[in-house]
């Protein structure tokens, strides 16, 4: 997805360059951990919500986010009251067929290549499982990453899952699919070549394209990027 955005800034990323933390990310992950603990251990009490939002976050690399943002216990609580409300939205959400959260996937499908992803939640429905990612703000493009978890799915499980759907907590937008071989197929292709191309970047220390976008406010190499100097300014 990051390639596909901006190949230079996933580069960064894959040589481990990230850009700074950001209040939403933080946001993001703490509901996500919260809609995690809901599945599992069943609906937090409205009494217990700021006190299971400072253990998850006080478990987690959360913790060491706080002190990059320089949150200080108002805006922490701001921020868990923020999520509140995304919570009440969470739990609207059926449930029924709820198999596992955070579901880690590393593969290593030739030597030297790493594919890692995670999944938000699997659901084990009567068409098969279906994998579901969670968005905390609008839905935005999710059909590459939708179809790069499926990809991930059929090369550890062996076959395709029954369906992917990205759902919007904060909006109720939602996206869904049903994989096809040919479509993980093309995922795979795509993945390939996106491989080739960084490989190459790095044997002959080439740059590789840039591409400015809303993403360049973030990116770890936007100080001397001239795509990405023009990108922040027409965007304000
Ligand atoms: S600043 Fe923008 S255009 Fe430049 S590398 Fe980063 S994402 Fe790409």
């Amino acid at each position: 997805m990051s390639y596909c955005e901006c190949p230079e800034r996933a580069a960064a990323h894959f040589r481990g360059i990230y850009g700074p933390d950001t209040r939403a990310s933080f946001s993001g992950g703490l509901a996500h951990r919260v809609f995690a603990r809901h599945l599992d251990q069943g609906e937090i009490e409205s009494v217990q919500f700021e006190q299971v939002c400072r253990e998850e976050i006080g478990s987690s690399n959360l913790n060491y986010k706080v002190a990059a943002l320089g949150l200080k216990p108002s805006a922490l609580g701001r921020v868990i009251e923020e999520v509140g409300l995304l919570y009440e939205k969470f739990k609207r959400l059926p449930a029924e067929g709820y198999e596992a959260s955070e579901v880690f996937f590393e593969i290593e499908p030739t030597a030297g290549v790493s594919l890692v992803g995670r999944i938000d939640a699997v659901f084990d429905e009567d068409s098969g499982y279906k994998l579901v990612d969670w968005k905390t703000g609008a839905l935005g493009e999710v059909a590459l990453q939708l179809g790069f978890y499926a990809m991930l799915w059929a090369l550890d499980r062996g076959e395709l899952p029954g369906g992917i759907e990205a759902i919007s907590v904060a909006t109720g937008e939602r996206y869904a699919e049903v994989p096809s071989r040919s479509g993980v197929q093309e995922t795979a292709e795509r993945v390939a070549r996106m491989i080739d191309a960084l490989r190459l970047a790095w044997e002959t220390g080439s740059d590789l394209d840039r591409r400015g976008g809303p993403w360049c406010r973030y990116c770890p190499v936007l100080d001397g990027c001239r795509e990405g100097a023009a990108a922040v300014e027409v965007s304000g």
